[in-house]
């Protein structure tokens, strides 16, 4: 195994120890897991700058040969879905939506996969456009994120005066069939007080709201711990205009505990990712824009699927490392253990 010296994160390259692995094409780990859930980011360009996630200046460009070409992707997706028991794959980035070939991506994955379950996280801004070809090229569900519906304060979360446009990108999703809609809102500071309005106008809008406690992956290391706005706040919050009944999780993989609104059927999720971790649970696997594979969110260990890919390996010697690469995931985060340091990718540059 060589470590290439390119700074941090470290980018390793050859194949990773299998050291006590047992023979199984699945994606598992020391400790049990098996990942089945593959994200990939397919950009880190975006048309919003979230406080929480990019600088105010955007992510450095990553140099369109750096990129992993929408044939690339399609050959990874998959390979892991055949070979290595992905069963749902989810496309981000920073915003998906800034590929234009997006839809070739997606379209060329369903061409070859027709049951699996093809998602997208999104910004949801230009979506009023694309819904429909997305879903015509096979996409299935959305998530797209939006953590208020008050316009000055949608402006100082984003930096950008976008409100209407993703309003209008749920709505065409909506029509476009690209349901159940889930509706991702970081929780700050800013838009606590805007919770409930959120949640009714989600309700209104038949989409399933989910509020994340914000993780340690702004781009500008601002995070503190003392100054999160947590779950407990988020529940007081919108318990005053509510009434919320435990609904449970929808399976035991899906970080989002949910909450029945009003005696239900709708419900509310918080994802409690830093005061209630569920890393033992974790089932994800990860694939950056420019093509390298992690483990974990919080891992700066990054395995160079690319340069693999274009040295002409086979699709076994690509299983191979992707599970070696797995097997060697970590435990878990450690946000809360004393001398925790986030990882150098932020959120945009890994893909949420
Ligand atoms: N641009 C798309 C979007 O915003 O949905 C996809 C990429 S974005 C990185 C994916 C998800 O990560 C979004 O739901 C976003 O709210 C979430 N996210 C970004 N930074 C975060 C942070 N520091 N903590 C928790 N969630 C974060
Ligand atoms: Fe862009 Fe999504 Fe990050 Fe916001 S959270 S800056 S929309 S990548």
């Amino acid at each position: 195994m060589t470590v290439i010296a390119m700074g941090m994160p470290a980018v390793r390259s050859g194949q990773p120890s299998m050291d006590g692995r047992p023979d199984t094409p699945f994606l598992l780990d020391r400790y049990g897991r098996i990942a089945r859930d593959l994200r990939v980011s397919i950009t880190e360009k975006c048309s919003l700058r979230c406080t929480y996630c990019m600088p105010e200046e955007g992510l450095p460009p990553i140099p369109v040969h750096e990129l992993l070409s929408s044939a690339e992707i399609v050959r990874l997706v998959v390979l892991a879905v055949r070979e290595m028991g992905i069963r749902e794959v989810r496309f981000t980035g920073g915003e998906p939506l800034m590929r234009r070939d997006l839809e070739d991506i997606i379209g060329g994955c369903r061409a070859e996969l027709p049951d699996t379950p093809l998602a997208m996280t999104t910004n949801g801004i230009g979506l009023e456009h694309r819904a429909r070809k997305l879903a015509a090229a096979g996409l299935g569900r959305i998530n797209v994120s939006l953590d208020t519906v008050d316009r000055d304060g949608f402006y100082r979360l984003t930096r950008r005066d976008r409100l209407d446009s993703v309003l209008a990108g749920i709505s065409a999703a909506g029509q476009a069939g690209l349901t159940p809609i889930k509706v991702n809102a970081v929780l700050m500071r800013e838009n606590l007080s805007g919770a409930a309005d959120l949640l009714k106008y989600c309700l209104e809008a038949n989409a399933e709201l989910r509020f994340i406690e914000e993780m340690p992956l702004d781009a500008d290391h601002e995070w503190a711990r003392a100054n999160m706005i947590t779950a407990a706040d988020l529940l007081e919050v919108l318990g005053a205009r509510f009434t919320l009944t435990e609904a449970g999780r929808e399976d035991p993989s899906d970080p989002a505990e949910r909450w029945h609104v009003d005696g239900g059927p709708a419900t509310v999720g918080i994802i409690a990712s830093v005061t209630r971790k569920f890393c033992s649970d974790c089932d994800r696997t990860r694939l950056t824009a420019d093509g390298r594979l992690r483990s974990c969110l919080f891992s700066d260990q990054e395995y160079d699927i690319r340069a693999a890919l274009r040295s002409g390996a086979s699709d076994d010697d690509i299983a191979a490392l992707w599970r070696g690469a797995m097997w060697n995931k970590s435990a878990g985060h450690g946000i809360d253990a004393a001398g925790f340091t986030p990882p150098e990718r932020s959120m945009g540059a890994i893909g949420g």
